[in-house]
């Protein structure tokens, strides 16, 4: 059966006129993969239900938040709830202390957390906080990392900045760019050599511990450890971006699956179940340093917002009290891998799986892909054909190589075999 997307192309040209490239945020817009976007009515559990009326398999889960499937009942529940008793109130609740509590207890190495409203408001003040901490201005970030579209971080940035050939963005200015120093992912002698030549100046490392904005990459034996024992030796903090890892690889995020302890955790994604939420979070000593109670500035009219605190705490509480997910999440991703893998080496192209924990990616080429450079590798045109096919077999997968799949717990074996099938189907007609 081959699926097609006629009504979601109309609706994109509609958009284009109204909204810029028609999409609200780029890499919707399948200009890596060519073509129109798929437009969606609505997703329930494992699957998107698109204006064309198709049912496609969701590898994607709204990049990451999705983990327990779409509409998961006690988070829709929770905001229904919620709405009733109104939508803002810009005063405190008592659901903002709750959340806090069951992150600080599911999470290591915080004391408290600050909401915010996306991954990137978190980064952002994250670093911001960092540098009112350590008084220094310059932070080391990893080229083909993406920590949202502020202007620090558009530097060699990964994600959809990167899809779009853009990973330095004008409007940031050469005053900002120059406080960003860059390290290629996995080579702790680069970042060792940064620290040497500016002693006394790094106010942080920023790092994704899993990289999942350039494909997922997966840090090398002790390359985490090495920068926190830079970090150590140079009075310099360590700031987890867990907006992608945090509540999907483990409770304790990518702090609790590396042993690596962090200073500073950014959250996004799965801490609003769905809802527009971000957090950043460490412990006592440097969150003291943010107003009200210090003097780094950071705040948010809609920081708390009662709707995506609902929806956060019912998805936490959920994670928290049913950690078997995980694993099963895990073991999932893993049959993914194996079968994926069979299918594409019968065909004798040159390709690479990484894999960790949910997340997971398809490099089409021969080299193992472990930073930006291996990445960008990878042969595009394979990249296309394959996620086109997939698409016209009603499967969803990330529309860029650079991106990692995110799987939901409402993936069933059966969609993972419809998956291989197809794998081994697109493939085989090439
Ligand atoms: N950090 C990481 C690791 C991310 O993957 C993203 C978004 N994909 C962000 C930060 C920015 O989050 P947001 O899009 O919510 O601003």
């Amino acid at each position: 059966m081959s699926f097609t997307y006629q009504r979601s192309s109309a609706l994109f040209k509609e958009a284009q006129q109204y909204i810029p490239g028609g999409v609200n945020s780029p890499v919707r817009a399948f200009n890596a993969v060519g073509g129109d976007p798929v437009y969606v009515e609505k997703a329930k559990g494992a699957y998107l239900h698109t204006a064309d009326g198709n049912q496609l398999i969701d590898y994607i889960a709204s990049w990451g938040p999705m983990i327990l499937g779409h509409a998961f009942e006690p988070v829709v529940e929770a905001v229904v709830k919620a709405t009733k008793n109104g939508t803002s109130y810009g005063m405190p609740t008592e659901i903002e202390t709750q959340i806090a509590k069951l992150v600080v207890s599911m999470a290591p190495n915080i004391d408290q957390v600050r909401m915010v409203n996306s991954g990137t408001e978190a980064c952002m003040s994250a670093v911001r906080l960092a540098r009112g901490f350590t008084g220094r201005d310059k932070i080391i970030k990893f080229a083909g990392c993406y920590h949202g579209h502020s202007d620090s971080f558009l530097i060699q940035a990964g994600s959809g900045a990167v899809t779009f050939g853009s990973p330095n963005s004008p409007g940031v200015t050469a005053g900002t760019a120059k406080d960003t120093l860059l390290a290629p992912y996995n080579n702790l002698d680069a970042v060792k050599e940064i620290f040497e030549k500016n002693i006394e100046q790094i106010a942080c490392v920023i790092i994704e511990p899993i990289a999942g904005n350039m494909g997922c990459i997966i840090p090398q034996d002790g390359f985490l450890e090495g920068i926190r024992e830079l970090c150590d030796a140079h009075g310099s903090l360590f700031v987890f971006d867990e907006v992608m890892t945090g509540f999907r690889l483990a409770p304790g995020g990518a702090q609790e699956t590396t042993g690596v302890k962090a200073d500073i955790v950014t959250y996004g994604k799965v801490i609003g179940g769905g809802l527009p939420v971000g957090a950043f979070a460490a412990r006592q000593e440097i969150m003291n340093h943010l107003a009200p109670i210090g003097p780094v500035y950071q705040a948010g009219t809609l920081s708390g917002n009662p709707l995506a605190m609902s929806a956060g705490l019912a998805m936490l509480h959920h994670l928290n009290s049913n950690k078997e997910v995980f694993t099963s999440l895990a073991k999932k991703t893993e049959y993914l891998h194996k079968g994926i893998d069979e299918a594409l080496s019968s065909k004798g192209i040159d390709y690479q799986i990484n894999r960790y924990g949910s997340m997971m990616s398809v490099h089409f080429t021969d080299k193992p892909v472990v930073d930006f450079q291996s990445a960008a590798t990878g042969n595009n045109d394979w990249f296309k054909k394959y996620f086109h096919g997939l698409l016209e077999h009603g499967i969803y997968l990330p529309p860029s190589a650079f991106e990692s799949y995110f799987l939901n717990d409402a993936l069933s074996y059966a969609d993972l075999d419809k998956t291989i099938h197809a794998t081994s189907d697109v493939v085989g007609s090439w």
